[in-house]
C-alpha cells in the first residue's frame, strides 16, 4: 500500500508499504481518506519537533471509513464503511492518569504520527474506541476534528462563564481552536496576534475583537478591562512570561502552545493576582464526540479552515510551500 515516510527532516519518500490486516480483537481496519496536516509536522518536517525519532510516517489528523473489525468489536456500534474522526492518542489504560480518565496525558502516551507509526497511508489499524463515528460528516470534515480539538480540551479546561473576557493569544491554528469554543462561552472574545491578515480573518470568520501587538501596544486601549482568562497560543517564551502581567486579579491562564525551555514568573505578582496557571495538552474522547455534534448542527464551520489541499500523490510538492508564511496556510488537507 502507498504510503509517505519521513526520512529525515527536509525528506519525504513514497514507500510503498506491505500491508499487515490482522487485527488485535479490539482493533478496526481504517481506510485513511483525508489527512490534516499542522504546525506538528511541520516542526517535524523542519527536525525541531521534540522526542521525535526518524524515520517517521506522519498523519495524525484523520477523516476515515472503518473496512474491518477486530473479533471483538461491536458490529453495531461500528458498523463497516461508517465515517469516523481518529483520536490519535494512544494511551495505556493503567497508569495513575488514565485511572483517572486522563487518557489525555497518559504517562506514556503514544501519539500516533508522532511517537508511533501514522496514517500517512491507505490503511491504519487502531482500537475501535479512538474512532469517533459521524453520519453527517464528510471526510474532510472528520479529518478537522482533532485539531479543533486542542482547543475544545483548552477552553473545557478554563470553565468560562459568560462574564468572563477572554484574551486569546495567537492566531495560529491552534488559536483558532480555541476561538471557535471560546465564543460559546462567552461575547467577550479578543484575540491577539501580530499578523494583521490572522486577525482580520478572525473579524471576519468570527466576529471577535482583535489586538494588533504592535510594538509598546495598550491592551487596555483594545479592552475595556483586562482579561480574566487568558490563552497562550503562541509556545513563545516572553508571550507565556508576560501572561501574569496581563492577567486580571483571579484571573486563569491556559498554556494551550508549548515552550520547551523554561518560563518566568514573578511569585508575588502571581500571587497577588492569586493566579490560576494550567497547561492544556491533547483532548478527551468527549472532546471529540462533542465537537463532532457541534459540526453537525452547523455550530462550527470548518469551510473557512481549509486554505489549501493537495492529493496523496502530489503531496511532496506542496508541502513545502505551505511552511512558507507568504502561502497564507491556515489547513492544508491531503486527500488519498
Ligand atoms: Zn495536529
Ligand atoms: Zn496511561
Amino acid at each position: 500500500m502507498k504510503s509517505i515516510l519521513l526520512e529525515k527532516p527536509y525528506h519525504f519518500t513514497y514507500k510503498d508499504i506491505e500491508s499487515d490486516e490482522s487485527l488485535a480483537p479490539d482493533q478496526v481496519l481504517l481506510k485513511i481518506h483525508n489527512i490534516g496536516i499542522c504546525g506538528t509536522d511541520y516542526h517535524a518536517f523542519r527536525g525541531n519537533q521534540p522526542f521525535f525519532s526518524y524515520p517517521r510516517r506522519l498523519g495524525h489528523e484523520l477523516g476515515v471509513e472503518i473496512v474491518a473489525l477486530g473479533s471483538g468489536v461491536d458490529a453495531e456500534k461500528y458498523p463497516l464503511s461508517s465515517r469516523g474522526s481518529v483520536e490519535p492518542y494512544l494511551h495505556c489504560g493503567v497508569c495513575q492518569a488514565c485511572r483517572r480518565g486522563k487518557t489525555n496525558c497518559c504517562e506514556s502516551l503514544q501519539v500516533l504520527g508522532v511517537h508511533t507509526e501514522g496514517g500517512m497511508t491507505e490503511f491504519l489499524k487502531v482500537p475501535a474506541a479512538k474512532v469517533h463515528l459521524s453520519k453527517k460528516l464528510t471526510f474532510e470534515q472528520l479529518a478537522l476534528v482533532e485539531t479543533l480539538a486542542i482547543g475544545c480540551h483548552a477552553v473545557d479546561r478554563a470553565k468560562i462563564e459568560a462574564h468572563d473576557s477572554v484574551l486569546i493569544i495567537g492566531a495560529g491554528p491552534i488559536g483558532l481552536s480555541v476561538v471557535e469554543f471560546a465564543r460559546m462561552k462567552t461575547a467577550s472574545v479578543f484575540v491577539l496576534d501580530r499578523d494583521e491578515n490572522r486577525l482580520t480573518f478572525c473579524r471576519n470568520n468570527y466576529g471577535v475583537q482583535t489586538v494588533l501587538a504592535a510594538e509598546g501596544f495598550d491592551l487596555l486601549s483594545f479592552m475595556p478591562e483586562k482579561p480574566t482568562i487568558i490563552f497562550d497560543a503562541t509556545g513563545n517564551e516572553q508571550s507565556m512570561n508576560d501572561t501574569v502581567k496581563t492577567i486580571a486579579h483571579s484571573g486563569k491562564i491556559v498554556f494551550v502552545g508549548l515552550h520547551q525551555g523554561f518560563i518566568q514568573i514573578k511569585d508575588s505578582e502571581f500571587h497577588r493576582k492569586e493566579v490560576t496557571l494550567m497547561a492544556s495538552r491533547n483532548a478527551l474522547p468527549q472532546d471529540f464526540e462533542f465537537i463532532i455534534q457541534k459540526m453537525e448542527e452547523g455550530v462550527i464551520d470548518t469551510s473557512k479552515w481549509i486554505t489549501h489541499r493537495a492529493d496523496f500523490d502530489d503531496m511532496l510538492q506542496h508541502f513545502e510551500t505551505w511552511l512558507k508564511p507568504e502561502s497564507r496556510v491556515i489547513k492544508a488537507v491531503v486527500q488519498l
